[in-house]
């Protein structure tokens, strides 16, 4: 704290108990507005930053990479549509938390990436400073708006507006650019107090046109075989009781994308989840409530969507619609108001789906969950993600508001798959982009924010991205437990290296029946190492019951994995026959 307040004094003759300076601005800019929470890493010239939000009260998780940092408050913005937010130093600091600034814009994640910058004048002129980086340029085409601050008296108005541009409309990535010399330059204290901006109506609502309802309306009612689409964005919203209200009161039945799943329970007797293929292939009218029609979606169109069929797209982005394919019906608002006024409009009269539709989903959705219910028992050793699964799948479902982040490829695939979600915004997971290395950053993040407890899936290769912020899990004494299948690499752990004299492991092996539990227990954590479901199940409900840092190392089948989990066809196909 003296250390801040004496920087003041040397670059002052006036008297500096009516000073205030670029540091405390910045903070009182953010506490002004509700946030109090900043999760970076530290460093020249923003470590006095953190310990001044420190010493004002705020919560400042100091984090070993700023990816993760970057990560957690990415999900921290979903979690509570304020914009999380996360502070880097310049140059490579700025960089590593570009990845994640990059990633939240991606998924529509409100965030604010805040980093220190090199001297103005040298960086512009390419002279060569330290850490010579032009921050603000880089990062404008991975985000949403990119700003820089200049002179203390914008400090108030510059924080106003990255929190405006992250949260509103289509929410997404804001970069904000703190000079060293800002944070030093100094001010009167009373006109910096008043240069002090509280956002009014950060979020406001936009109420759709009752046209575009009605025409979405007209569409529903004509439609034999109608599906809704629930996505991210949905969840994000917040407006579950209206959502699962339309679903109900329609009874159309429902497919939640995997981070909207428990918006409503997974066990809904409208969740057509079990016979995805079926319903997107045979609906003949769609309608998507806070999804986009990307590739998780096979861009709407080709096989996997059958016969023609026409859309329906809630969305809060006018630009979202015919992106991928044509959109017959587009309601452009905020969820929760779209959905309350296509409530309104099918108060007067909706009839539900026929039973000819709603039976065929029931049959097809009856004889694959007896198929999965088959494999899910079985108990080959080792261990394959089935019989794992099922083990984690009903220890979670005596804790349905338990946070669950998720990434790997085959991990992903099935945990998606197999452990059902009570509640929204629970399930945290690679994402838009398909992504590795949000595992520790989305995990630190929910933890802090929620108060409660995590649980993190993650394939051995997903957790490698970000495994030494173990040591932040442990350092905070976060209720995390980490979860690693462990098959001794990525997608398999057996495959072999196609050069015949065999001078390194393949490209795709790690070191054999490695000892992750062990990581944990160097930082005071709790590992535990199991081989079948029963101990995976005893070490899971120990950990969870603790509510301390754990690490499971849960050991299958080296062979289990397919490349790319389902994404196989995603790669590039060989032309060359050899190899
Ligand atoms: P998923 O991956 O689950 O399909 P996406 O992230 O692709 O979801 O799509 C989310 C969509 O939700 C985006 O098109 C975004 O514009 C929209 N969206 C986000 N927040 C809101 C909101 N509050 N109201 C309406 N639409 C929203
Ligand atoms: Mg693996």
């Amino acid at each position: 704290m003296s250390a801040i307040l004496d920087k003041a004094a040397v670059t002052t003759e006036e008297d500096p108990s009516n000073l205030t300076d670029g540091f405390h601005l910045v903070i009182d800019a953010l506490k002004a507005n509700d946030i109090d929470t900043i999760f970076g890493l530290i460093g020249i010239p923003i470590t006095d930053l953190a310990r001044l939000a420190q010493a004002e009260g705020m919560r400042f998780i100091s984090f070993r990479h700023e990816q993760h940092a970057g990560n957690a408050a990415a999900i921290a913005g979903y979690m509570t549509q304020k914009p999380g937010i996360c502070l880097t130093v310049s140059a490579p600091g700025f960089l590593n938390g570009l990845t994640a600034l990059a990633n939240a814009t991606t998924n529509c994640f409100p965030m604010i990436l805040i980093s220190g910058s090199s001297e103005r004048e040298i960086v512009d002129l390419q002279q060569g400073d330290y850490e010579e980086m032009d921050q603000v340029n880089a990062a404008r085409p991975y985000a949403k708006a990119s700003y820089r601050i200049n002179k203390a008296e914008d400090i108030g108005i510059g924080v106003a507006r990255a929190i405006r541009a992250a949260v509103s409309g289509r929410p997404g990535g804001v970069y904000l650019d703190l000079p060293a010399k800002l944070l030093s330059q100094t001010m009167d204290a009373a006109q910096g107090k008043k240069s002090m901006v509280r956002v009014v109506d950060p979020v406001p609502r936009q109420i759709p046109a009752p046209d575009a309802v009605n025409r979405a309306i007209d569409l529903l009612k004509g439609a034999k075989r109608p599906l809704i689409l629930l996505g991210k964005g949905a969840a994000y919203a917040q407006s579950d009781a209206e959502i699962r209200a339309f679903v109900e009161k329609t009874g159309i039945p429902y497919l939640p994308m995997s981070m909207a799943k428990g918006l409503l329970p997974d066990t809904h007797a409208q969740s057509a989840s079990a016979c995805r293929s079926f319903v997107l292939a045979e609906s003949d009218v769609v309608m998507i409530v806070g999804a986009r029609l990307n590739w998780l979606l096979s861009h709407g169109k080709g096989k996997t969507w059958g016969g023609p069929k026409q859309f329906i797209q809630v969305d809060i982005s006018p630009t979202e619609p015919d992106s991928n394919v044509a959109i017959a019906a587009p309601v452009i608002g905020d969820i929760g108001s779209c959905m309350s006024a296509l409530l309104a409009g099918i108060a007067s009269g909706f009839s539900k789906p026929s039973t000819e539709w709603t039976g065929a989903i029931a049959e097809r959705k009856e004889k694959n969950m007896a198929k999965m219910a088959a494999t899910l028992a079985k108990n080959p050793s080792p261990m394959s993600y089935h019989s794992a699964l099922r083990a984690i799948r009903d220890v979670l479902k005596a804790h349905p508001d338990i946070n669950l982040v998720n990434e790997g490829a085959n991990a992903l695939d099935f945990t998606r798959s197999i452990v059902d979600q009570y509640q929204p915004r629970k399930r945290f997971d690679s994402g838009t982009w398909g992504i590795m290395g949000i595992g520790m950053g989305y995990s630190i993040g929910a933890a802090v924010v929620s108060g409660l407890p995590v649980v993190a899936i993650e394939g051995d290769s997903a957790f490698g991205f970000s495994g030494m912020e173990l040591e932040t899990v442990c350092r905070y004494q976060l209720p995390i437990t980490t979860v690693i299948f462990n098959n001794n690499g990525i997608y398999k752990g057996c495959d072999p290296n196609l050069n015949p004299n065999k001078p390194d492991v393949a490209v795709t092996a790690f070191v054999k029946g490695a000892r992750y539990d062990k990581m944990i227990e160097a930082f005071g954590g709790v590992g535990y190492h199991v081989t079948t479901p029963d101990e995976l199940a005893q070490a899971l409900t120990k950990a969870i019951a603790a509510g301390k840092p754990a690490l499971i190392n849960a050991v299958i089948d080296e062979a289990a994995g397919t490349e790319s989990g389902r994404l196989t066809n995603l790669n590039p196909k060989k032309g060359a026959a050899k190899n």
